[in-house]
C-alpha cells in the first residue's frame, strides 16, 4: 500500500509517455493506413498521400521526433489506487509537460485564448486536461491522447430530429447525422480519420464520451450488436463518399468508427462526433509506484472502466 506519490519519481515516466505518444504511432493505426494504401489505385493522389504518411510515421519513430507539427491538446486519463492524494500526480504531469516541451517531443502548442500569448510551457487553464479515476488495482494507469487541432475543428454535434437531413431520433437518424458531419469535413482535419461517436448524453457529456471512443483499439469489437452494426454501416458509408485521404478522393475517408451510447433526457437527442486525424496518438503507461517501474503499452482503453458499456478486444 502506497501512502503518497513522489512527483519527482513519476515525472520521467510521464515524459516517456509523452515521447511515445508524440513520436510512435500505435501499430493498429499504422497497419490500417498500410491496408488503406494497398487498397487505393496505383499512382493515385490517395495512394501517394498514404505512402507519404507511412514514410512520415517511420521517420518520426526512428528519429524520436514528433510525427506532426501540431502535437495536440494533451488529454490524460489517470487511474490510481485509492489512498494517496492525486496532487503529486498533477504536479508530475505538469512537470513532464514542461520537460517534454523542452525536449521538443511537444511543440509549444497552447496559447492564452484571449491574448493568443504563448508562454512556451504548454501549461494553462485546462491544459493539459487531466481526468482522474480511482480504481481498485494497485498500480497507476495513465492513458494519453494527443488530439490535433485541425481534426478538432471538424468534430461536431447535432441535435435530432433534423429536418434538413431527414434524421429522426433513431439509429438511422444517427447514421445520417454522422455522414453529414464527415461529409462537411471534406477531408479537412487530415483524413483518413478515426471517428469517436456518442449517441445521447447532454452536450458536454456527449462530446467527452465521443472523444473517449478514440482510445479504443481499431480491432476491438463493440459488444452491443446494434452499435457494432452501426459502426460497420458507418465505415462502409463514409468510405463510399469518395472524399479520401486529405480530401484527394479515394476509398479511404475513415479508418475506424467507434460508437457508444449514453443515457439522455427525453427532451434531447444529441449525436456527438469526435474526429481524430490519421495521427491518432494514444499511448498508456502502467506504473508500479512501490518499485518505481513503468510498463508502456498501446492498449489505452478498456471501456467499462469509464462508462457502462464494455468492449472486448478482437483480432
Ligand atoms: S489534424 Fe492531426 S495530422 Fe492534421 S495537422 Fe492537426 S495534428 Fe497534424
Amino acid at each position: 500500500m502506497v501512502d503518497s506519490y513522489s512527483a519527482d519519481a513519476l515525472e520521467p515516466h510521464f515524459v516517456e509517455l509523452i515521447r511515445r505518444a508524440a513520436t510512435d504511432l500505435p501499430r493498429d493505426i499504422e497497419a490500417a493506413i498500410a491496408r488503406a494504401r494497398d487498397g487505393e489505385r496505383q499512382m493515385s493522389a490517395a495512394r501517394n498521400a498514404l505512402d507519404m504518411l507511412l514514410i512520415n510515421i517511420r521517420k518520426a519513430r526512428e528519429a524520436s521526433a514528433p510525427m506532426c507539427q501540431d502535437t495536440g491538446m494533451n488529454l490524460w486519463w489517470v487511474r490510481y489506487p485509492a489512498g494517496p492524494h492525486e496532487h503529486a500526480l498533477t504536479t508530475a504531469i505538469h512537470a513532464a509537460t514542461v520537460g517534454a516541451t523542452k525536449k521538443s517531443y511537444l511543440r509549444p502548442n497552447t496559447v492564452d485564448s484571449i491574448t493568443g500569448h504563448n508562454d512556451g510551457t504548454n501549461l494553462g487553464g485546462g491544459a493539459p486536461q487531466i481526468h482522474f479515476h480511482q480504481w481498485d488495482k494497485t498500480f497507476i494507469k495513465a492513458d494519453l491522447l494527443l488530439k490535433g487541432g485541425g481534426c478538432e475543428n471538424v468534430s461536431g454535434q447535432m441535435a435530432l430530429p433534423n429536418a434538413e437531413i431527414k434524421a429522426g431520433r433513431d439509429l438511422e437518424g444517427v447514421k445520417r447525422a454522422v455522414i453529414k458531419m464527415v461529409l462537411d469535413a471534406q477531408g479537412q482535419g487530415c483524413a483518413p480519420g478515426v471517428c469517436g461517436i456518442c449517441i445521447g448524453s447532454d452536450r458536454a457529456g456527449g462530446a467527452f464520451a465521443a472523444k473517449e471512443q478514440i482510445l479504443r483499439h481499431l480491432g476491438d469489437e463493440n459488444p452491443d450488436p446494434r452499435l457494432r452494426a452501426l459502426e460497420q454501416d458507418l465505415m462502409q458509408a463514409c468510405n463510399g463518399l469518395n472524399i479520401g485521404p486529405m480530401g484527394f478522393g479515394g476509398k479511404t475517408t475513415v479508418l475506424g468508427m467507434k460508437v457508444t451510447a449514453q443515457h439522455r433526457l427525453p427532451a434531447s437527442f444529441f449525436v456527438s462526433l469526435a474526429y481524430e486525424c490519421w495521427s491518432c496518438r494514444r499511448w498508456s503507461a502502467e506504473i508500479d509506484v512501490s518499485k518505481n517501474e513503468a510498463r508502456f503499452t498501446e492498449e489505452t482503453f478498456v471501456a467499462g472502466e469509464y462508462n457502462a458499456s464494455s468492449h472486448k478486444k478482437g483480432a
